[in-house]
């Protein structure tokens, strides 16, 4: 394969994006495998784009954790901007849920909890993620859930977005205060999390739509309900986790990370599995 900045080899494509492509790859100083994302070629002139790319690698390299994707690298040569990151071996949330239909309980929360330490992390270092989503959550063999794709992440104190930005992330994930374009915090990560626990526990997004400005809209007025069926094999202690991260003001979500770790670790051990017996299907 072609070699980029004299010691990566690049393999085969493994990952699109809208910003860019990522291949599997050969460092070949180190000999180890690794991902190269190389922004593509359509927004190498384009200012905006490159500062964004290069907003993402300082983001995730400055965090270091067994939950966040690594970096390891960034350059640009004859014009090609790339990152260099850890490869994971596995699917995306995305790929894990459809090819399960969804989740059980059990599985969704060890999983939101792995997320919920990335994030605990990410947000102790002033760092908001803005784009957590299935598709950028990777699943390696080990079943380890691994948070990638920074590409929108912020400084916690210059978080009020443009909506350039905006239009990047996808719509079925964002909170209320992103679809408005307003200020955006750490909370906002909590909520696009409360909506990847829904979609795991139900397999489906709750909002759909014909176009992205329809769905944005739902996400700052409609409610977000579970259906009967849904709430068979889920407890109720887990219902209000998902609907406490999934409030449309930020003020009546979890604080952080770490309250909504310490709920779905009571979850785990049935501390708060109280009032509502589990139905039985049918
Ligand atoms: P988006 O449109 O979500 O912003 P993007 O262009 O920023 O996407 P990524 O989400 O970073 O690109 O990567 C695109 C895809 O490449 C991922 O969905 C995943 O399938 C794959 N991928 C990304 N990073 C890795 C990695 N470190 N190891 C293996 N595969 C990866
Ligand atoms: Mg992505
Ligand atoms: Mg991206």
């Amino acid at each position: 394969g072609r070699m980029l900045a004299n010691r990566y080899e690049l393999l085969e494509t493994i990952g699109q994006g809208g910003m860019a492509i990522v291949y599997k790859a050969m460092d070949t100083l180190l000999n180890r495998t690794v991902a190269v994302k190389i922004l593509k070629q359509e927004f190498n002139e384009n200012e905006q784009f490159i500062k964004k790319f290069r907003r993402e690698s300082q983001a995730a390299a400055s965090l270091s954790h067994n939950n966040i994707v690594n970096v390891f690298d960034v350059g640009v040569e004859d014009n090609i901007h790339f990152i260099v990151m850890e490869y994971v071996e596995g699917d995306t949330l995305k790929d894990y849920i459809r090819k399960k239909g969804k989740l059980n309980w059990k599985e969704a929360v060890y999983i939101a909890k792995q997320i919920a330490f990335a994030l605990d992390h990410a947000h102790k270092n002033n760092i908001i993620h803005r784009d957590i989503k299935p598709h950028n959550i990777m699943i390696n063999e080990e079943t380890i859930p691994k948070v990638t794709d920074f590409g929108i992440a912020r400084a916690i104190t210059s978080s009020t977005i443009t909506l350039v930005e905006e239009t990047m992330g996808s719509v079925h994930y964002i909170s209320p205060e992103q679809a408005r374009g307003g200020f955006v915090d750490e909370r906002s990560d909590l909520y696009s999390l409360g909506i990847v626990m829904y979609e795991m526990l139900t397999g489906r997004v709750p909002f759909d739509g014909d176009n992205s400005i329809s769905v944005a809209i739902k996400h700052i007025q409609e409610e977000i309900e579970f259906l009967e069926d849904d709430l068979d094999d889920i407890p109720e202690s887990l219902e209000d986790i998902v609907l406490k991260l999934i409030r449309k003001n930020p003020k009546e979500r979890y604080e952080n990370a770490k309250e909504l770790v310490k709920d779905l670790i009571a979850v785990q051990s049935g501390e708060k599995i109280a009032g509502r017996e589990t139905k039985k299907p049918g």
